[in-house]
């Protein structure tokens, strides 16, 4: 199995999701005391790399600029320290996440806003991106 992704890359998956660069979510950030604008930038750069730990205060400052699900955080986080859990099923598309089984998924890899927002020959392509290889050639 697939390691999963650090607790950076799903960040920067999600601020990606909301459509939004690096620039544009450190514009938006509220800092306490004002940071400037490039220190920001830099700071969510070295975040999303896995280069500086999150703070509560970061984590909760970047959740009010775009959303990200803190128990999926958290999980990849523990996973990310050692702890041997259950990785978060997470959206191929928009990085969406559950920490519940994927069972619950419509299609492998897929949350459901992705799966019914892509064309069925579009949803098949990315099914058949995530299947095993041997199943892949099976397919072709
Ligand atoms: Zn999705």
């Amino acid at each position: 199995m697939m390691p999963p992704i650090t607790p950076g890359a799903y960040l920067k998956q999600r601020r990606c999701a909301a459509l939004l660069s690096v620039a544009d979510a450190a514009a938006l950030l509220p800092t306490d005391p004002a940071t400037p604008e490039h220190e920001r930038v830099l700071q969510l750069e070295l975040i999303e790399a896995d280069a500086q730990p999150m703070t509560l205060t970061t984590i909760m400052a970047l959740r009010a600029v775009y959303h990200f699900d803190l128990e999926v955080l958290g999980r990849l986080e523990a996973i990310a320290q050692g702890q041997d859990l259950p990785a978060p099923s997470l959206c191929g598309v928009c990085g969406w996440g559950t920490t519940y089984d994927q069972l619950y998924w419509p299609a492998l890899g897929l949350c459901h806003a992705c799966y019914t927002a892509l064309a069925p020959e579009d949803v098949a392509a990315r099914v058949a991106e995530r299947a095993h290889p041997a199943f892949r050639s099976a397919a072709a």
